[in-house]
């Protein structure tokens, strides 16, 4: 994709570049015409000045010519033989006036406007504008006349004259002064007294005129020196106070005046010109500008859109390919790289399905089909390939065909690698067939393997479903927590795997339930086989957190030979067969068997019925009290369950008991013996024990500590008073827990009587580690000791020794005779229980005895 040029954001713009380029070409173009303008006025200046100097050279000419023309005119005068005849002394008016020898017509001729012949401070001779005048010289001349004479006279020798610029009635003239003397050579003495001609020269308009179109000049006149004009030339005339100034034609200021207008003009038209292509300029560059923008805006949404893509091309997933007619590659995106870990070289020219496969359409045939379809059509395709690392990926193939004139090119499209959705839809697929915890099948993988196998029916391959079911699982859980349980079923699970054999099922129904599905194996002996090594197997301890967690299985079986072909029904069956396995001991398995259903049907029912019987207050206790031996006295008083059945009428422990051990039932049953035996000793004499009977179970299924803590706290029955009665079972499973229930019961401060002693397995190991307060010699060796003989008065002798050593009370349960009680006696056992003192009696039958009696003694039946 080729890339356009983009203009950097900083650049100004079009129209600010060519604004900026007027502004500039404007101040060159201000300048140029400045430096025009001032070379212009230079080169006129000059011209000027020099026409100035021009000028005053010739007006100077011009004037000293006047000057020299009238000292020599004078001269002509002056330096006569005749002249100094007639003039000395007195002057001879008839031969100067008259005889016109210094006449009239050096006015109106030479134009003298004064002529004057000076004796010292006398006037001898004098005519103003031709006319003889009888004034003094000093009468028209305004300067002091005895320096002139003086000069005139000191000039006379060398026969030369003086001029003066003078003031001549009032304006400037030039004075030219020569003594008078004769042609001859002379002494000082002889022009000393020598007469002074003066002959004035008014510089009148006309003469100034005549002298200034003499020297090529125009406009000479004389000023007084007051008016300034600086540009105007000028030559002083002494100290007339006036000058003579004259216009000079300057030629540069002629040459700006002829050339500045033309100048402006050019000027101004290219002004106007360059105005207007700025103008011009100014709006082809804001149009250009805006094409500029527009372009440059264009360029940046190309860009934006190209990086859109690059960023759509490289963050997603998705690379893009192209091929040519033969469907060899031709292109490919970047992304190519990332994704499959090939380099794009490494691809291009090779054809696309020799890259990607997919399992239900062959690719090239499925491209080939593109061409001849609609152009616009977009097809997509499921692939997988192997990337660089060998890894297989999927990729989801968007393809289209390039058509040439309605030929197709080639083809193009996109991959967008959907591993990891392929991958999250293989998790979901394990998961909804799986169990997350252990990793079996689950429910739904169960009935859909049952499904296939049990497909064709009858002609199905016989299989055996084992439901299997762990003993002790739930007080682990309980007790020591999730992780415990947890970990209790992950084990077993692997152990259930290790037990089973390919083709054979192992799911998990879901708590701590799970079925085997053995393919193929029918044959009774060998399920024994394998169900006791199973249930073997899971009764090695579980390894926990450094403590050996003891659990057990109860199976139960059902078989297609038997049962059918019916998933629901094989379990179904499954379930009764593992019922009963469990009623009978747990630990063991059960085939199903017909007769089963109907006392399965009942349990359920009577279990359904306990937990309704324990919402309607359908229980009660019925106490029995224990004797001392001693005196007969009763010491305590032993709360015996019954159940007030509304069919069946009163029915006693052992019919409904091992029932709610089997379930939670025995836990909320447990709980309200305990407060309702609390709860109606309190009020007995403060001196009687009531003592409760806890199952296994109880322990098993829930915290007795915490049960009795809160129901001693609750009737605000003295702990000491309350007496518990356990049976060694208790320690079966978990001689550890059970230990240590009991140590933290004994902190409570009840009393704790072992129950039935002599019918476990072990007991009399365990009594030293346990603290029991009492033992109960269980009644089946009371019951031997007035008939037979022997064995089983020894064992009663034995424990009753045992519990003197260990400093434990000896009760006696299941009294029946005198015979009995004075065996018990001569054994010096300590406290006695039995039909034949008493036998249990209901609530109001317990008080009365306590209460009216209390000194009484047993009154044998
Ligand atoms: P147990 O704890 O050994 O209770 C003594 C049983 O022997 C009682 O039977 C009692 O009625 C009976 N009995 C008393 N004196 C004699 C006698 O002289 N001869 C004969 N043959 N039997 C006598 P019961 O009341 O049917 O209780 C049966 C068992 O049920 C009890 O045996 C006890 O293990 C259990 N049980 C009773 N009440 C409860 C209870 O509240 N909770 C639990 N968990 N178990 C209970
Ligand atoms: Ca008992
Ligand atoms: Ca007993």
């Amino acid at each position: 994709m080729a890339r356009t040029a983009n203009l950097p954001p900083t650049s100004p713009t079009p129209r600010v570049q060519v604004r900026r380029l007027i502004a500039g070409f404007s101040a060159v173009f201000g300048l140029a015409c400045l430096v025009i303008l001032a070379a212009l006025f230079n080169i006129a200046g000059t011209l000027d000045q020099q026409e100035r100097q021009r000028s005053a050279f010739h007006a100077n000419q011009a004037l000293e010519q006047r000057l020299l023309a009238s000292r020599q005119f004078l001269s002509s005068y002056a330096v006569w033989d005749a002249a100094f005849e007639h003039l000395a002394g007195q002057a001879d008016w008839q031969w100067a006036y008259e005889q016109k020898n210094i006449g009239e017509s050096l006015y109106s001729a030479s134009g003298y406007e004064g002529v004057f012949v000076l004796e010292n401070e006398r006037t001898t001779y004098a005519l103003f504008k031709g006319q003889p005048s009888q004034a003094s010289a000093s009468t028209y001349i305004d300067a002091p006349l005895q320096p002139i004479i003086d000069q005139a006279r000191a000039a006379a020798i060398p026969r030369e004259q003086i001029t003066r610029f003078v003031l001549f009635n009032g304006w400037p003239a030039v004075l030219s002064a020569a003594a008078v003397r004769p042609d001859r050579e002379v002494t000082d003495s002889d022009v000393a007294h020598a007469p002074v001609m003066l002959f004035v020269d008014q510089l009148t308009e006309d003469k100034l005129a005549v002298l200034g179109s003499g020297a090529g000049l125009t406009g000479m006149h004389v000023e007084k020196d007051q008016t300034k004009a600086h540009d105007h030339l000028r030559i002083e005339l002494g100290d007339t106070g006036y000058h003579l100034a004259w216009s000079s034609p300057l030629p540069g200021r002629q040459m700006l005046r002829a050339v500045l207008p033309a100048l402006a003009a050019a000027l101004l038209i290219l002004g106007l010109i360059m105005l207007y292509l700025f103008h011009h300029a100014l709006r082809s560059s804001r149009a250009m500008g805006m094409t500029l923008t527009h372009l440059q805006q264009s360029n940046q949404a190309l860009e934006a859109s190209e990086q859109r893509f690059r960023a759509v091309a490289e963050s997603a997933s998705d690379w893009i390919w192209e091929t040519d007619r033969e469907q060899r590659l031709t292109y490919l995106s970047q992304r190519f790289a990332n994704v499959t870990g090939y380099s794009v070289d490494d691809w291009l020219g090779h054809p696309l399905n020799q890259l990607l496969a997919c399992d239900t359409t062959p690719l090239s045939p499925w491209l080939d089909a593109l061409g001849t379809a609609d152009p616009q059509q977009l097809a997509n395709l499921r692939c997988s390939y192997r990337d660089q690392n060998g890894q297989n990926r999927y990729c989801r193939i968007s393809a289209r065909a390039i058509f040439h004139h309605g030929d197709p090119m080639g083809y193009r499209g996109t991959a967008s690698d959907i591993t990891d959705e392929v991958d999250a839809h293989a998790r979901i697929q394990h998961l909804s067939l799986h169990d997350p915890l252990t990793g079996l099948a689950n429910r739904n993988k169960l009935a859909r393997h049952l499904e296939q196998a049990l497909l064709r029916g009858s002609d199905s391959p016989p299989l055996t479903l084992l439901l299997l079911d762990l003993d002790n699982f739930k007080p682990i859980n309980d007790s020591l927590g999730h992780g415990a349980g947890d970990a209790v079923l992950q084990e077993v699970a692997t152990r259930l795997r290790d037990t089973t054999r390919e083709g054979d099922l192992v799911a998990r129904l879901g708590g701590d339930e799970f079925v085997l599905v053995l393919n193929g194996m029918d044959n009774r002996n060998e399920v024994d086989r394998f169900c006791a090594r199973l249930i073997g197997l899971l009764q090695q301890p579980i390894d926990f957190d450094s403590q050996h967690l003891h659990i057990g299985a109860s199976v139960g079986v059902a078989q297609t030979r038997t049962q059918g072909f019916d998933a629901g029904e094989l379990i179904r069956c499954a379930d009764i067969a593992l019922y009963q396995a469990k009623a009978d001991g747990k630990g063991t398995w059960r085939y199903f068997a017909a007769e089963m259903n109907q006392q399965i049907q009942y349990r359920r029912q009577l279990e359904n019925d306990l937990r309704r019987a324990l919402r309607n207050q359908e229980f009660e206790l019925h106490y029995q009290p224990r004797y001392r031996l001693s005196d007969l006295r009763i010491v305590a008083v032993e709360a015996l369950l019954r159940w007030q059945h509304p069919q069946e009428g009163l029915l006693g422990p052992d019919t409904f008991i091992p029932l709610a051990e089997q379930s939670d039932i025995i836990v909320a049953l447990g709980r309200w013996v305990l407060r309702e035996a609390c709860h109606t000793a309190h009020d007995w004499p403060a001196d009687i024990v009531v003592s409760v009977n806890l199952s296994p179970a109880q322990f098993l299924r829930s915290d007795v500590v915490a049960d009795v803590r809160e129901i001693l706290l609750e009737t605000a029955f003295p702990a000491q008073r309350l007496e518990l009665e356990i049976t060694e079972n208790v320690m079966l499973n978990d001689i550890e827990g059970a230990l240590g229930t009991m140590l933290s019961l004994k902190e409570l401060g009840v009393r704790l009587n072992m129950d039935d002693f002599g019918t476990g397995y072990s007991s009399l190991g365990y009594l030293r580690t346990y603290p029991f307060d009492s033992i109960k010699i269980d009644k089946r060796f009371i019951s031997g000791l007035g008939s037979n003989s022997g064995s089983d008065r020894a064992v009663v002798q034995a424990i009753i020794s045992l519990g003197e050593a260990m400093g434990l009370t000896v009760t006696a349960e299941g009294v029946e005779s005198e015979q009995q009680l004075k065996a018990l006696e001569k054994d010096r056992c300590h406290e006695v229980q039995g039909y034949y003192l008493s036998r249990p009696l209901d609530g109001p039958g317990v008080e009365a005895l306590l209460h009216h009696t209390p000194q009484i003694t047993a009154r044998p039946l």
